[in-house]
């Protein structure tokens, strides 16, 4: 029988309620215990894959092929576990169900009721999880901020959930307390009345977690138990941090492990601990050497404002390799664009160790990810393209090295006249009958490697399996000529019909591949091929110390 924890936001997004559920996770593991996690997104999408990447952040791509949050990646990474399907709802997937079951006569002539059957459906799925898991504890990340209308439900759920069992399941309420400039001074308000909002949907508290730019101190450690009628020692300092890792171990600092177990009479098991992961912190922290890596994409911006969440598992992914290599990554957001206005800034290219070109879609932006593409191919820059980033790079070696100057992907050209890209026959009927939802090909499929390869060599063994998202892919019919002009197909799917990776032998590091390797990166255990590739950039490295991450990306502002 598992235990239940549900971590509620509240004053504002991005409070960091993702990294909290995974931190409480990772320390109550460290106690010997089998935690999984949930995130429920309010959306009546019945996934993340048909939302704006800008608008809602990274698609995270589960092996069982779910298109979900990428707080399921966090969780991933943080409890070094595979998280299914099951573990991931929407407000449209449970609707969707409550309807199907009424559609098939599963409520025996009942009145389908808003309240209790959508409650019962979260609960049921909750409970599923559990057990699928197997687990001790059971985390559920309610997404949205409390006192908003859409994740009510699911507050009402986990509000039936504590009554049927109120030894069973506790309440973390992650908050915000603002340090306005003007004041300077650490504001406790919202937070009390966003504990009063909980209690007005039937929910106390048992535990705060008080995010804020800095740590908490005595005085408004004891407004808010007060306000929020919590004990001082569960209000949990949580303020702004390096490196989203430490969190566990400020958790851990403050006990708030025991405070679970006690509150929720478990046992710790078989002790283990948090040295390896602090370890990995601490290289982090110290690391002074750098490895320069530019990421070439297009959904940076909202407005003023640059957001890299979109590419958040890639992002995770080049720290793990770095800290692996015990250097600091140091990352560059690089608009692709910006090279089809000014093809002379491609020059910047130079003063990077490596370049990685992620997932993507639609023609935006593309044919300056081609012209970076044939940059650090031609000048020996350590490549690594994910996904699209893959398909590019096969149009840019047609185009510059196979004497194909009209290849293009079909698409953004569906009548190209040599579509080395193109899209895969399960995907035509898909697209023809507008199907899009959930219907790519998604998740984990199995790849073959080539001996000779550097992929074969970086993953140590001859078959692997990756995450897809994708309709598209190299077309076979220009294969033979690839290969004669010196491609190295190093990945392919065990009926030899599907290019999963592709390698340039005479390039120091040029490797593409179908899948996308970042989804399965983990801060202890790299990413063989992200390792490979900051191992081959740092080797390589030039003297990228000559300029500042600042002034470089002042100089490329002033140029585009
Ligand atoms: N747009 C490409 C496809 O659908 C690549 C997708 C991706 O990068 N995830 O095949």
């Amino acid at each position: 029988m598992s235990k239940y924890i549900f971590v509620v936001g509240v004053v504002m997004y991005g409070v960091g309620k993702g990294t909290a559920c995974a931190s409480i996770g990772k320390i109550l593991q460290s106690k010997g215990l089998r935690v999984t996690a949930l995130k429920i997104d309010p959306y009546i999408n019945v996934d993340a894959g048909t939302m704006n990447p800008v608008e809602h952040g990274e698609v995270f791509v589960t092996d069982d092929g779910d298109e979900t949050d990428q707080d399921i990646g966090t969780y991933e990474r943080f409890l070094d576990t595979t998280i299914s399907s099951v573990n991931y709802m929407t407000t449209g997937r449970v609707y969707q169900t409550v309807i199907e079951r009424e559609r098939n006569l599963e409520y025996g002539g009942k009145c389908v009721e808003v309240v209790p059957h959508v409650p019962d459906e979260v609960i049921r799925r909750i409970r599923l999880a559990a057990k699928r898991a197997r687990a001790d504890v059971t985390l559920i990340e309610v997404g949205g901020t409390v006192g908003e209308y859409q994740n009510i439900l699911f507050l009402e759920a986990a509000r039936m959930m504590k009554l049927a069992a109120p030894r069973e399941v506790l309440f973390v309420l992650v908050s915000y307390l603002p340090i306005p400039g003007n004041l300077g001074e650490m504001k406790t308000k919202p937070t009390q009345y966003a504990s009063r909002t909980l209690n007005s949907a039937g929910i106390q508290a048992d535990i705060v977690i008080a995010r804020a730019e800095r740590p908490l101190d005595e005085p408004r450690r004891r407004k808010l138990a007060m306000f929020c009628g919590v004990e001082e020692k569960d209000i949990i300092s949580a303020p702004d941090v390096d490196s989203i890792y430490q969190v566990p171990l400020n958790f851990e600092k403050q006990r708030l492990a025991q405070r679970i177990l006690d509150k929720l009479d478990i046992q710790a098991r078989r002790k283990k601990d948090l040295r390896d992961w602090a370890r990995m912190v601490r290289i982090s922290e110290l690391a002074k050497k750098k490895v320069r890596i530019g990421v070439i994409g297009k959904y940076f911006s909202t407005g003023d404002f640059i957001l890299s969440d979109v590419y958040l598992s890639v992002i995770e992914a080049l720290k793990h390799a770095a800290w692996f290599h015990k250097v600091k990554p140091e990352l560059l957001w690089l608009n692709s664009e910006a090279y089809e206005k000014n093809p002379a800034l491609l020059k910047e290219l130079d003063e990077l160790d490596g370049v990685v070109i992620p997932g993507g879609f639609g023609s935006r932006g593309v044919e300056g990810k081609i012209a970076a593409i044939q940059y650090v191919r031609t000048r020996k820059i350590p490549y690594l393209g994910l996904c699209y980033g893959m398909q590019m790079a096969v149009v840019e070696f047609a185009r510059h090295v196979a004497g194909m100057p009209d290849a293009n992907t079909a698409e953004i050209k569906p009548d190209v006249i040599q579509p080395v890209i193109h899209i895969m026959s399960e995907q035509e009927k898909n697209m023809a009958t507008k199907k899009y939802g959930g219907t790519m090909r998604l998740g984990a499929y199995p790849c073959v490697l080539h001996p000779q390869s550097r992929s074969r060599a970086a993953y140590g063994k001859r078959a692997i399996s990756e995450r897809h998202r994708h309709r598209y892919e190299l077309n076979n019919k220009y294969r033979p000529l690839f290969e004669k002009k010196g491609l190295l197909i190093a990945g392919i799917s065990p009926d030899q019909k599907l290019v999963e990776i592709i390698e340039l032998p005479q390039h120091p590091f040029f490797v593409g591949t179908q899948f996308h390797p970042e989804f399965k990166s983990r801060p202890l255990a790299p990413h063989p091929l992200f390792r490979e590739f900051i191992r081959v950039a740092l080797k390589t490295a030039k003297n990228t110390a000559n300029i500042s991450r600042d002034s470089f990306m002042a100089r490329r502002q002033g140029n585009t």
